[in-house]
């Protein structure tokens, strides 16, 4: 039988009520298109009064327009960008960071625990500084990271701190800063913009809703022409109220942060059935909605043949699962329950031969 929940990807799971009922309480009438609209007004509102500062905020289909827009507003074609080596921005998004830059070099430095470190993010950025390298201009770090871990407020500030250092900007791909600030249990603007980050990609679609990913300037100056951006990459949404209303709900009451704390929750849930396992080794601390895995090799077939999808290349390897906004504890325990027998069915194989 197929489980009828998944844990390849937290975009697995569907649409929240919350988003869905705000979508279907826009739809009524006419409205002006564009984002003149009062969804738009209301949704850009809720992200200031969030933040506790006067942000602008863009609306982008999905998280590769949101990063690559982002990044292009930081550089020219001559920069180049300090990213990990496993940054989705990296490894996820076909080159678009390049493209819509008109070529910045993404500088790749070595990941520790998911994390771009300031040591790393300053040999990377100080390796060259001649003519004819890509002048460094921006740091983008993912929170929380490619491998579920959290960088710490102090994280954040140590790199920016470099960052200012260097003339380097900051740049926060926030696929999921929601899973990020549930974990640390900190506010918006602690983890953002008082931490130094100047651009934030802000994800709506891992948590629950259908489109709409967030790109949040807390810097005016940075966020010059940005709409020009984003119609010439066909990410203005003509009715962009669709995009706005789910966050407004989103933001309204914690549901964004309700929805992220169950998701991490679930995350626990499934280490801590793991744990005792022998042949089950965490590869990441679980500080977000992510747990990574190694397995057997042989284990991978048979947990497919039971219906389990997963990803094996995100990260560094390993088994990747994730839990999002509307996973079942019983789903954690079902997954956790096949790892289970399928991985000490394996053992006893060996024993017996
Ligand atoms: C999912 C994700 C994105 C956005 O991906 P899209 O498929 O373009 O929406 C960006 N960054 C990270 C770290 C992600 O996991």
């Amino acid at each position: 039988m197929t489980p009828a929940q998944q844990f390849a990807s937290d975009n697995y799971a569907g649409i929240c009520p919350e988003a869905w009922a705000a979508m279907a309480e826009a739809n009524h009438g006419h409205q002006p298109a564009y984002g003149e609209d009062p969804w738009t007004q209301r949704a850009a509102d809720a992200f200031r009064a969030l933040f506790e500062t006067d942000c602008e905020v863009f609306f982008a289909f999905n998280g590769t327009a949101a990063n690559s827009l982002a990044l292009a507003a930081l550089c020219q074609s001559y920069h180049s960008v300090v990213a990990t080596e496993i940054a989705h921005v990296e490894t996820d998004e076909c080159g678009a960071p390049e493209f819509f830059s008109n070529g910045s070099k993404l500088l790749l430095a070595p990941a520790v625990d998911g994390k771009l470190t300031p040591a790393a993010l300053e040999q990377v950025a100080t390796r060259r500084q001649d003519l004819h390298f890509p002048r460094p201009r921006v740091a983008t770090i993912t929170q929380s990271s490619e491998v579920g871990t959290v960088y710490t407020v102090a994280e954040v500030q140590a790199l920016s701190a470099t960052c200012r250092r260097l003339g380097l900007h900051l740049h926060m791909d926030g696929a999921r800063f929601a899973n990020a600030c549930a974990s640390l249990g900190c506010t918006p603007a602690d983890i953002s913009w008082k931490a130094g980050v100047e651009v934030l990609c802000f994800g709506g679609t891992k948590n629950g809703m259908a489109i709409g990913e967030a790109v949040v300037f807390f810097d005016h100056a940075l966020a010059l022409d940005f709409e020009y951006r984003c119609k010439q990459a066909g990410q203005l949404a003509s009715k962009m109220r669709f995009l706005a209303a789910p966050w407004v709900a989103m933001l309204q009451d914690g549901v964004w942060l309700r929805h992220a704390r169950h998701a991490n929750a679930q995350a626990q849930l499934l280490r801590d059935l793991l744990a005792d396992l022998p042949d089950v080794h965490l590869l990441f601390p679980v500080e977000a909605n992510g747990v990574f895995v190694d397995l057997p090799e042989a284990a991978l077939a048979p947990l497919r043949a039971r219906g389990w999808r997963f990803y094996t290349f995100i990260g560094t390897g390993g088994v990747r699962f994730m839990c999002a906004w509307d996973t079942e504890p019983a789903s954690v325990r079902a997954l956790a329950a096949d790892i289970r027998s399928v991985t000490l069915e394996l053992q006893d194989k060996g024993n017996a031969a």
